[in-house]
């Protein structure tokens, strides 16, 4: 397939990887921020084809994980009024809060159902006109268009019985509040790709230069990860701090000015809360005051939450990236993605689902796993990726070019 099996040509792969093992000269720490990239470091091994030193931590990039618990805790309530259809994408729905999942909701009776997008809320909306329906809208950059489409739609047809539980995130605000704390580990990131190409990468730039922090944009293959970790490794050896576009050919610096101006028309940038990091400033997309009556938190004011019931579960810290998933006391005995404690263990992009996955199912079965060498990487990263041979054009597009 273009684009993606030349992304995953073995032997350009293990050429990035020796470059990378030329040029590195004292450990450094990277973070990529999504969990798509997470899986995908899992699944072809490259956190073990990295020299020693070279640390991959995983950010908060997993829009289902960041979703604070007491958003989901709101939307449990509200799917629990009468004539209420909850609707939110699958993930959403096995994703703990405080009180339980919108799940176990269904099970005691509440009509919770699972969406593929916005749009298919709002057509339940439309052929069910006496129930109110609602949406609970999570994510990032890239799944905030299409929310603001459905909410753009349902205003110009006068669709009255559908609303929007928000709680979109902004990427940017976040990386900023991990380089403040005190016991940020980052030295430099891995930016999403996909988000970038909703986003663009101008915003990055001001936070590369005041927090003197290499930012690469990155896309998802195992050549795409590697090309942004030798983007970012060369940056760092060379006492650089600058953004760079290694996902060049999906990413522009401007992004999608289409819908970033339907994202702008329809939102307001607020405070949002993250699930382990707290309150971030202009971290969160909330509905514009032109379509406030389209806000089920406005409209489901009087409903209260349950309380909130303890948990064990440190997703918080594993979205940090100060704790590995199996150092979670949980990991893989109480918490599995079979019975979930967290949202990390949930969601398909979840770090701690990605490590059960890729990496077995107790903390001892990755300690025997822990000391790999380059070459058996490397041959891991073969069995996995496509057997094509040539190294492509599209490859050598990226502005960090393929290594000799
Ligand atoms: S292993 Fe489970 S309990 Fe531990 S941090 Fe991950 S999701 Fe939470």
């Amino acid at each position: 397939m273009k684009y993606v099996d030349e992304f995953r040509d073995s032997a350009l792969a293990r050429r990035y990887t020796e470059a990378i093992a030329r040029i590195t000269t004292r450990p450094w720490t990277l973070m990529e921020i999504c969990g798509g990239q997470t899986h995908s470091i899992m699944r072809h091994g490259i956190d073990r084809m990295l020299p020693d030193g070279v640390t991959l931590l995983h950010g908060p990039g997993c829009p289902v994980c960041v979703t604070p618990t007491e958003s989901i805790d709101r939307a449990i309530a509200i799917a629990g009024e009468p004539g209420v259809i909850l609707c939110s994408f699958g993930d959403m729905l096995r994703v703990p809060g405080d009180t339980g999942s919108l799940l176990a909701a269904r099970a005691r009776g509440a009509d919770v159902r699972m969406v593929y997008s916005p749009l298919d809320a709002l057509t339940i909306a439309r052929e069910t006109p006496d129930r109110q329906v609602v949406f609970f809208a999570i994510g990032f950059e890239t799944t905030a268009p299409a929310t603001a489409m459905a909410v753009a739609q349902a205003a110009r047809d006068g669709i009255r019985n559908f609303s929007l539980l928000v709680a979109h995130v902004l990427v940017p605000p976040a990386i900023e509040a991990l380089l403040r704390a005190p016991d940020n580990p980052v030295q430099g990131f891995l930016a999403a790709g996909h988000v970038c190409t909703i986003m663009g990468f101008r915003q990055y730039e001001p936070i590369a230069r005041s927090y003197q922090v290499p930012i690469v944009v990155t896309g998802f293959e195992p050549v795409d990860l590697l090309q942004g970790i030798l983007a970012c490794i060369r940056q760092l050896e060379a006492g650089r701090a600058e953004v760079e576009n290694t996902y060049s050919r999906m990413v522009r610096r401007e992004g999608n000015q289409t819908a970033l101006a339907l994202v702008s028309k329809v939102f307001a940038v607020r405070a949002q809360r993250w699930r382990g990091m707290g309150e971030i400033a202009e971290s969160g997309l909330g509905l514009a005051p032109d379509y406030a009556d389209y806000d089920a938190s406005i409209r489901f004011a009087n409903v209260a939450s349950p309380p909130a019931l303890p948990s064990e579960c440190r997703a918080g810290e594993v979205l940090r990236g100060v704790l590995r998933p199996f150092d979670c006391p949980a990991f893989g005995t109480r918490c599995t993605p079979e019975r979930p404690l967290g949202a990390t263990m949930v969601s398909s992009e979840g770090a701690c689902a990605a490590y059960y996955r890729y990496r077995g199912r107790s903390a001892a079965a990755l300690d025997g796993a822990a000391s790999p060498t380059t070459a058996s990487t490397a041959t891991a990263l073969e069995a996995a990726a496509s057997p094509t041979a040539a190294a492509p054009a599209a490859a050598s597009d990226a502005a960090v070019g393929v290594p000799a």
